[in-house]
């Protein structure tokens, strides 16, 4: 089997470049580094059937004759980070739409499988807990920056269903909920990875308002698999599926944890989200996945913890 990850580079694509690599398929990685880093793939280089591509597939001509030599394509390239959507708004809608545009006419015109990643921001700020895949979603105004990347991948969601439905585009949309584990980079806002890097330097914890949102972190471990089973599922072709995990923590107990679990001396410092943003900044108070749909599609199930992602990360040399 070869498969093609747009964005492989990043922190999802590598572990799944990896988690294809040791089942003996082989995988071509076409990433521009605007967010994805090489060293992220230290274990793919070098073994047999991998090989990687730097460019932007949005400019470069030959992205179509690849998809038509491969079988999968997992279309992982976004604008990724909170702290990216909120300062670089151009390049956030930009990035998801022309990327996963012209990742969805190759794929068709080859009549090639895709797996599109999607995200638990297309939720918006809906409240009705857990979120389940046909719920209505509900954004805030688009003078509010931080609903264009929830309404951009949403317009990517109605892509890639247009194109099954139009083209017969074998393809399926997995809904991405807070994906965590080693390699996850601090730089873009992501939570974990910056109470971890501020616990070990002994600085304060910055938590977000008041740190009575909430969340449900999903090991990169048990979400690979589930987009491998997806896209390989007759049944998913044309579906939008719920992936993450449904433990339920706030960030207020998640920086206590972190910090306990570092051993660090570190004070929790409340920081109000018009400064940590910008200013009428909005936030979801809880996210919380419904997966029975993917259980039912692939018998999906998260087997690790939040503490087995911390306990990972914290052994990750490269964290
Ligand atoms: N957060 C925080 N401190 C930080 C970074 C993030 O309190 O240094 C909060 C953020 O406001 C949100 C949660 O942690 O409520 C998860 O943030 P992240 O950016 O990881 O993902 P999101 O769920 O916002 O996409």
């Amino acid at each position: 089997m070869r498969n093609l990850i747009t964005g492989g580079a990043g922190f999802i694509g590598s572990h799944l470049a990896e988690f294809l690599l040791a089942r003996g398929e082989e995988v071509i990685v076409w990433d521009d580094l605007s967010t994805g880093r090489m060293s992220n793939l230290s274990r793919c280089l070098g073994q047999p059937g991998f090989r990687y591509i730097i460019g932007d597939i949005t400019k470069d001509p030959s992205f179509e004759s690849v998809v038509s030599n491969v079988d999968v394509v997992y279309h992982l390239a976004a604008a990724v980070g909170v702290q990216l959507v909120v300062h670089d708004p151009v390049r956030t809608i930009e990035t998801n739409i022309v990327g996963t545009e012209v990742a969805l006419r190759a794929t068709a015109k080859f009549g090639k499988r895709i797996f599109v990643a999607s995200t638990s921001e297309v939720y918006g700020k809906g409240t009705k807990i857990p979120f389940s895949e046909e719920d209505d979603v509900l954004y805030g105004p688009t003078s509010k920056r931080r609903w264009n990347y929830a309404i951009s991948k949403a317009v990517d969601e109605f892509l890639l269903l247009a194109y099954h439905e139009s083209h017969a585009l074998p393809g399926v949309v997995g809904r991405l909920f807070n994906t965590v584990g080693p390699r996850q980079v601090p730089f873009y806002g992501m939570v974990i990875p910056r109470f971890i890097s501020q616990a070990r330097a002994n600085e304060p914890l910055t938590v977000y308002g008041d740190g009575s949102q909430s969340r449900c972190f999903g090991h990169v471990l048990d979400v690979i698999p589930a987009m491998h089973a997806l896209v390989h599922s007759d049944a998913a072709m044309g579906q939008v599926v719920n992936l993450g995990s449904d433990e339920e923590i706030t960030v207020l107990r998640l920086a206590e944890r972190i910090r306990d679990r570092v051993g660090s001396s570190s004070e929790i410092r409340f920081v109000p989200y018009d400064v940590a943003y910008r200013p009428g900044f909005e936030d979801m108070q809880r996210r919380v996945p419904d997966v029975s749909k993917a259980h039912r599609l692939i018998g999906f199930r998260p087997t690790r913890t939040l503490d087995d992602v911390i306990t990972d990360i914290l052994a990750d040399p490269g964290t």
